[in-house]
């Protein structure tokens, strides 16, 4: 029997959170589901720290602007649960969209310089429907850490500047990316690749590691038939987005 505790209401987890005693700890791991062993590695890490972890699994509307990529979105809710559970977190929330956009989100959190940049200079709105959801959960869990990747390293950065900005009392924790042992970083969406799909994606950190020129880590790319949406460095970082097959990746390395 498995021991999680699992809130579809909102309203019913705050009581809950709000009679825990002072001394628990809580680590936080917000997701959109369809785990893999990246978000267990945050689940992990997150309970070897905290009293208790929750894990939050919603897939956030607000921050696709690709409806097809929204209806595409993996959903393997059963198996969430189960690695939830062998990762050490004890409660999940997974609301609806009805109960966490009680605003119907006319309120949007946006920053207006990193986030236009990279992802945000290719998908309209992203940024806003990561934060606004991201505050939310926040406020909602009243965390002492919450763990995000650094696979996602501009959302990660625009998360712990926001959580300075607005003087929030949840520590940011950012996370190594965990990836396949031919580099490919793990993602939900790398279920969505067929066999010759997930051996071209293998390439992106090859471009991303191989090359100390970006036009030959470019060429490299598109003459194995992959499209690169942007490849660039920021912050002694390099940051690409690709296509492949019509799907979206992204990775980032140090350099
Ligand atoms: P997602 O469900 O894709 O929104 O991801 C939820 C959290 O897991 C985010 O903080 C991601 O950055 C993190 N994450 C996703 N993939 C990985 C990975 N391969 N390694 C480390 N963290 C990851």
């Amino acid at each position: 029997m498995s021991k999680l505790k699992v809130f579809n209401s909102l309203k019913d987890f705050i009581k809950y959170r709000d009679a825990l005693p002072s001394a628990v700890s809580i680590g936080f791991v917000p997701t959109m589901g369809a785990l893999h062993t990246g978000h267990a590695s945050l689940l992990k890490k997150s309970a070897a720290e905290n009293t208790i972890t929750v894990l939050s699994i919603f897939v956030n509307p607000t921050q696709f602007n690709n409806t097809d990529d929204l209806q595409k979105y993996p959903r393997t809710w059963d198996t969430d649960l189960k690695i939830a559970e062998e990762s050490g977190a004890q409660v999940v929330i997974s609301p609806d969209y009805a109960e966490i956009y009680n605003d119907g989100y006319r309120y949007q959190l946006s920053e207006n310089n990193f986030s236009k940049k990279l992802c945000g200079a290719y998908r309209d709105g992203h940024f806003n429907g990561v934060l606004t959801i991201v505050m939310k959960l926040l406020q909602i869990v009243n965390a002492q850490k919450a763990y995000f990747g650094k696979k996602d390293f501009q959302q990660f950065k625009l998360i712990e500047d926001m959580a300075s900005a607005f003087f929030l009392r949840t520590s940011i924790v950012g996370c190594e990316t965990i990836r396949e042992i031919d580099g490919l970083a793990m993602s939900s969406r790398n279920m969505r690749l067929n066999e010759a799909g997930r051996k071209k994606a293998a390439l992106i950190y090859k471009a991303l590691t191989d090359f100390t020129d970006l036009s030959k880590a470019r060429e490299f790319l598109t003459s194995n038939g992959i499209e690169v949406e942007y490849l660039e460095e920021h912050f002694n970082r390099r940051f690409i987005a690709v296509y492949i097959d019509g799907l979206r990746l992204i990775d980032n390395v140090e350099c």
